[in-house]
């Protein structure tokens, strides 16, 4: 079964139309990205399949089940990380990581909920050291770590390495990797276009609100003829 199958969603709000019948289909064990200019509709379509956006028309499903209709289903097994995502400044990071286990799990399976979580963010001793001290690279990992410890079938992370260092991004790319290994499906957006291509099986690009291409990296770039990924989005974003 495929994990996302999202068919013409459309979403206004008010007088604009934020999405203008959006199509694509994420597989299940994929990591999939979605590209596109600033107010492409990017956020909108990931805040809409996470449930905390209505549709205004079309039909969402995440592994069969129905994102307008079935949303309390859709939120047991999918995972949202924002972009400007925070965690509570005054717990260490790993009372955080209980205090977040603890609305899915008891005793035991709460323990290795957050057990499994410090693995993910693999602080160190830092996972012990208030939140209010971690640089953005830390807060990130610990962050992908919350959205991840619950063990999701379907995870949806919006612009997850956007102002991180270098060293810090390649590592969260390897954490994404990772996960998706351990068998969660994942849907990303970024601007990055070298970490699309590094890190994505199969891209879509929105603009104006339209999936205008679809495709693996290399698929892409050869109907271009282009040497990147960044090559592609130039030559098919209108002006
Ligand atoms: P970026 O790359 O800049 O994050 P994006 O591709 O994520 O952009 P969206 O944030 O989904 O784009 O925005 C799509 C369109 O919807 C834009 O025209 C934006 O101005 C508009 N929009 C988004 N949120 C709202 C809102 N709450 N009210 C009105 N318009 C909105």
């Amino acid at each position: 079964m495929d994990a996302l199958v999202v068919k013409n969603l459309y979403k206004n709000y008010g007088e604009i139309v934020a999405l203008d019948g959006i199509n694509f289909t994420v597989r299940d064990g994929e990591i999939f990205g979605l590209i596109g200019p600033n107010g492409a509709g990017k956020t909108t379509t990931l805040r809409i399949i996470s449930t905390l956006l209505s549709i205004s028309s079309g039909e969402i499903k995440v592994f069969g089940k129905d994102v307008a209709t079935e949303s309390n289903e859709v939120r047991k097994i999918i995972s949202y990380l924002p972009e400007d995502a925070g965690a509570y400044k005054n717990l260490t990071g790993r009372a955080y990581l209980d205090f977040i286990a603890s609305f899915f799990a008891d005793g035991e399976a709460r323990r290795e909920m957050v057990r499994y979580g410090m693995e993910v963010a693999d602080l160190g001793d830092r996972i012990d050291s208030k939140v209010e001290t971690y640089s953005k690279g830390m807060m990130r990992r610990l962050l992908i770590a919350r959205a991840i410890m619950a063990k999701p079938k379907f995870a949806i992370l919006d612009e997850v390495t956007s102002g991180l260092d270098v060293v810090n991004a390649f590592e969260i790319r390897e954490i994404i990797q990772k996960i998706a290994k351990s068998g969660v499906s994942i849907l990303l957006s970024s601007h990055n276009m070298f970490e699309v291509e590094y890190l994505c099986d199969r891209v879509a690009l929105i603009d104006h609100g339209k999936v205008v291409l679809e495709g693996t990296p290399a698929g892409l770039k050869q109907r271009y003829g282009a040497n990147n990924i960044e090559e592609v989005f130039t030559k098919a974003v209108s002006p």
